[in-house]
């Protein structure tokens, strides 16, 4: 079967109605609204390109936080999915933290409730739980501590007990599993269903078409799938090994917003993913229009119930506090270093 060549650059918020001076002109409101209401706007990586253009920092969950945790701004704009936007929230109590779109949930997160949790840890020996940040804020307020992909096999060793329970992403937690086999990890069934959509025949198939390519996967995919690859990373670990890499061709195994953005930072080298494209719906919601609404209108206030606030926000400071990811680690990633 011959495939061609899979370019993701074309952002898919530019289906030809939207001029370029529509765009331009979009951007400078945006930026004009912003600073009259002292705002940031922080745009995950798997964004459409036009949204991470007019972002203040640009980053993956980890980064994100940080960003959020260490702002003055009076106003985060989250160009993210939901738990993105609540975790800038718990970090920031007293500021304003808006979603351009509600529609913007994350699945995974949606696949565990705090009742699922509170019956799997009773099924677990009620042994310790570490959550993955992709979990809504109730969830972290029943969980000890929670995690990134970055992270969280340092997570994981930092507790001194045998046994754990990882949620929700079963991806993630085999991965973790794998490089800590003295612990044992009870997994939740939840899973991406962006990343599982790559199956171990699109990866043969885009192999045989770039033998020399170096297949790289984010561990929220299905093991089957990573156990394939020559490098399995967070999103900020692929983007670094992707820049410094001597190699110029790479098969990446993750969203295709994350593919688009190296594509055009590093457009000296080859950059692939699967087809039909690995692309979260959930991701792009936020568009220009709605980023400007949002800021101009107080549209879309992240708020958190009081009932599970302090418990949530503690998981995440936890976090910072466990492990060499603190808020203010020089050595960690500040997003892609070409961020118009
Ligand atoms: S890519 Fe997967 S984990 Fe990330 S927001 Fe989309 S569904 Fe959730």
């Amino acid at each position: 079967m011959v495939i061609e060549l899979v370019k993701t650059n074309q952002d898919p918020s530019l289906n030809g109605k939207k001029t370029l001076r529509d765009t331009d002109s979009l951007k400078n409101q945006i930026k004009e609204a912003a600073k009259k209401r002292n705002a940031i706007i922080l745009a995950h990586i798997y964004q459409r390109l036009e949204v991470q253009d007019i972002a203040d920092h640009v980053g993956d969950s980890l980064a994100l936080s940080r960003f959020a945790a260490k702002t003055d701004a009076d106003v985060i704009i989250f160009c993210g999915v939901h738990f993105m936007a609540e975790t800038a929230k718990l970090l920031n109590p007293k500021k304003t933290v808006l979603l351009p779109d509600l529609q913007s949930g994350c699945p995974m997160a949606d696949m565990i409730s705090k009742d699922d949790l509170n019956d799997f840890k009773q099924e677990n020996n009620n042994a310790p739980v570490v959550c993955y940040i992709n979990s809504s804020a109730a969830v972290k307020a029943e969980s000890d501590v929670c995690c990134t992909s970055t992270n969280a096999v340092e997570v994981v060793k930092s507790f001194s007990a045998d046994e754990l329970i990882f949620v929700p992403d079963k991806g993630l937690g085999v991965w973790v599993q794998e490089q800590i086999p003295n612990k044992k990890l009870h997994i939740y069934d939840g899973f991406c269903p962006t990343h599982y959509q790559i199956t171990p025949k699109d990866v043969f198939i885009m192999r045989e078409k770039y033998p020399e390519a170096v297949v790289i996967a984010h561990p929220e995919c299905d093991p089957e799938v990573w156990r394939l690859a020559d490098f399995v990373g967070s999103t900020s670990q692929i983007y670094k090994f992707v820049d410094k890499y001597e190699k110029n061709q790479f098969i990446i195994l993750s969203e295709q917003g994350l593919v688009a953005r190296m594509q055009r930072d590093m457009a000296h080298k080859t950059i692939v993913t699967t087809f039909p494209l690995p692309l979260c719906p959930n991701m792009k919601y936020h568009k220009l229009e709605n980023v400007l609404s949002s800021i101009t209108e107080n549209k879309n206030v992240i708020e958190i119930d009081s009932r599970y606030f302090d418990r949530a926000a503690a998981t995440i400071h936890k976090m910072f506090e466990i492990t060499e990811s603190g808020i203010n680690n020089k050595n960690l990633w500040e997003g892609p270093k070409r961020a118009t």
